[in-house]
């Protein structure tokens, strides 16, 4: 269960959503986002476009930097725990992945839409789409209003100090970049929202680790959820239409800041049935 802590008072002090964008030719190319203090948003300017200039999809012509201080409340939490599954290959990630969706009772219309979408670009010209599809957990029904764009979630990050042991628990479990952190804070602000489950992979050709995010198993990720090479990639939330409030959900997404305060570890590297079991006990 993600904890919602209260705001202490030295968290008080002023901070900042800076967000970045870079396309070419009107298309996305990479997006990140970042809470932090003043003094150290110069150096993160910097890190983030030597990031978007150096991108493997493509030389984006366009870079766009927002900084606004954040001057709604701020929610702090710690992550959704991290494990990690050994697979076999994709097939065996898919078929692993799929099981933590039903276990979270997500239709198996519902899976297959996503699986189908994501894999062949789930944009309807069939591209892959800057932002996530929200799917209906029973019928398996499309419910974000633009297709081709998707839902974009905003102001989420990982604190300085959660960070740090961000890093002792990927080295421990030998993996490096940006990637962990950035998906990390975004499933977990997905989880709050009252997402049932998320399904994602990478649309960068060279990553192929995709993770299944919930509340009650956490952040899961499998090694390989598709193929080296492929170039489509994307997100998919599952969501009970019935239990929600659709444009609070949305509104929750794009606009509450959160920020990460504390890095909770799962179960990594796990086999399969280790995972189960410790999820049953
Ligand atoms: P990435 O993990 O950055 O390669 O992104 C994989 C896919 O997730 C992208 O193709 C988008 O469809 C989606 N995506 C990336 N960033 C976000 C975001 N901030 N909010 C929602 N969906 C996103």
């Amino acid at each position: 269960m993600v904890k919602v802590y209260p705001k202490r008072s030295r968290r008080e002090r002023s901070l900042y959503s800076l967000r970045m964008r870079a396309s070419r030719d009107g298309f996305h190319v990479s997006g990140a986002e970042r809470i932090l203090s003043k003094d150290r948003i110069s150096a993160e300017i910097v890190d983030l476009f030597n990031r978007a200039i150096g991108h493997e999809i493509g030389n984006p012509d366009e870079i766009h930097f927002t900084i606004e201080k954040i001057k709604d409340e701020i929610l702090y939490t710690a992550s959704l725990p991290i494990s990690t599954i050994l697979t076999e290959c994709v097939e065996d990630s898919r078929k692993k992945a799929i099981q933590v969706l039903i276990l979270n009772r997500v239709s198996e219309v519902a899976i297959s839409r996503a699986f189908e979408d994501i894999s062949k670009g789930a944009s309807p010209d069939r591209k892959n789409m800057r932002g996530a599809m929200i799917i209906d957990i029973e019928t398996g029904e499309r419910l974000e209003s633009d297709s081709y764009r998707g839902v974009r979630v905003s102001r989420m990050d990982i604190g300085e100090e959660a960070e740090e042991s961000l890093k002792i628990e990927m080295k421990r479990i030998g993996v490096e970049g940006f990637r962990v952190k950035e998906a990390l804070a975004l499933a977990t602000k997905v989880s709050m929202a009252g997402t049932v489950a998320e399904l994602c992979w990478s649309d960068n050709p060279d990553y192929t680790v995709g993770y299944v995010a919930s509340k009650r198993y956490g952040y899961v990720r499998f090694p390989n959820l598709k193929k080296e090479g492929d170039i489509n990639g994307g997100r998919a939330f599952f969501l009970r239409r019935s239990d929600i409030d659709f444009n609070g959900y949305i509104n929750f997404l794009q606009t509450k800041s959160l920020l990460i305060t504390k890095v909770t570890p799962g179960f990594s590297p796990c086999i399969w049935e280790e995972f189960l079991k410790r999820y049953e006990d």
